[in-house]
């Protein structure tokens, strides 16, 4: 087995997203408690200043359009290298999680990092397929309470018939089940899982999914504040040989790599005492445990069994992989205390 090496920079990038007064904080008078630094990847609040490697967004922070080519283009590339990825957009509910993500499936004129990314991966699979056989398949789950529900279950009732029942196992399926195999690859057991060969068929999938959360949050009483959605996208490679036939499995050759597009929950509840989301919880020592590069270097403990999310995600956070944070904020003055959390919290993880 190759050994790959360890990056030398941190494994986490951290971009903060700033989204500009929406209509109805417009109509309620709000004004901007967040000044971007021009040029400089800073952000104030208050008296507090924080920096981070990249801020998008406002008039004066780098063009939102420049996030895919600077912060998610180089874990693109990295899948066909063999590299597990993860993004995952932070923030309060109603910060531009969904909107970042392109999960949400909703509007037409933005286009939302998931779509971009199953852009690039077929222009590249397109430009690579004469020499390098791949094979891609999709998962799209959602964590609620600590248990894994499947946004592709074929399945699954019209959705109009769970208004009542809500989406607990409707199915009748076991739940799904996280799994670790002996060389630490995390597989989910009773999940979906859809090979797709087309763009068609992807975006298909991605559609299927944000409509089944979405129905799922107006029947629930916006669960989608409190789950994390995650799409996960597998590439194997196997490289055509002078015959044209393909190398199997055995081959040293043969990757497989994943990336994880991350939706997490709103992180208002991770400060209530009442509702404390647990995979924010473990996903911040996690994801601060990394960033501390002293106690990596000791080989220190990282929580990853402390939820479902950070164990699901445990084979592409950290080691080789590569992470990047989103944080999403608002402008607005009545958000002022969420979005000092959320840089507070993210600042946790550099
Ligand atoms: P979340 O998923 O964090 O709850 P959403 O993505 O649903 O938040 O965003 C809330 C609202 O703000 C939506 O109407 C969305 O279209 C809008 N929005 C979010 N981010 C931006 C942005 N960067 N620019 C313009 N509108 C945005
Ligand atoms: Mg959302």
């Amino acid at each position: 087995m190759e050994t790959t090496p360890v990056s030398e920079d941190c494994c986490v990038k951290v971009a903060v997203h700033v989204r500009p007064l929406i209509v109805d904080e417009k109509l309620q008078g709000c004004n901007d408690c967040v000044t971007v630094s021009p040029g400089k990847p800073q952000v104030q609040i208050g008296t507090h200043s924080f920096t981070f490697d990249h801020v998008y967004g406002s008039t004066t922070g780098s063009p939102a359009s420049s996030m895919f080519d600077e912060c998610i283009v180089p874990l693109v590339n990295g899948l066909f290298q063999g590299y597990n990825a993860t993004v995952l957009a932070y923030g309060q509910t109603g910060s531009g999680k969904t909107y970042t993500m392109g999960t949400g499936f909703e509007d037409g004129c933005h286009i939302g990092i998931t779509p971009q990314v199953m852009n690039a991966l077929f222009n590249k699979i397109d430009s690579l397929k004469h020499q390098i056989q791949f094979q891609l398949h999709v998962s799209f789950i959602e964590i609620l309470k600590e248990e894994v529900h499947d946004l592709l279950d074929p399945t699954s009732p019209n959705k109009s018939d769970t208004a009542s029942t809500g989406k607990v196992h409707v199915s009748g399926k076991p739940p799904i089940q996280i799994r670790e195999s002996s060389n630490g690859v995390i597989t989910l057991a009773g999940s979906t899982e859809v090979s797709v060969t087309t763009l068609k068929e992807i975006e298909a999938c991605l559609e299927q999914g944000s409509l089944s959360r979405a129905t799922g949050s107006t029947n629930m009483n916006n669960q989608s504040s409190l789950s994390h959605a995650i799409f996960t996208i597998t590439l194997e490679q196997m490289p055509i040989t002078g015959d044209g036939s393909t190398n199997d499995v055995m081959n040293e050759e043969y990757l497989c790599a994943k990336l994880h597009l991350v939706d997490l929950a709103g992180s208002e509840r991770a400060k209530r005492r009442v509702h404390i989301n647990k995979g924010l919880l473990a996903l911040g020592n996690v994801i601060s445990a990394l960033g501390d590069e002293k106690k990596r270097k000791e080989g220190n403990h990282v929580p990853y069994r402390d939820s479902k999310l950070t164990r699901l995600l445990q084979d592409s956070l950290g080691g080789n992989s590569r992470t990047v944070m989103i944080a999403c904020i608002s402008l607005a003055d009545i958000n002022a205390e969420e979005t000092l959390n959320t840089l507070k919290y993210a600042n946790r993880a550099r």
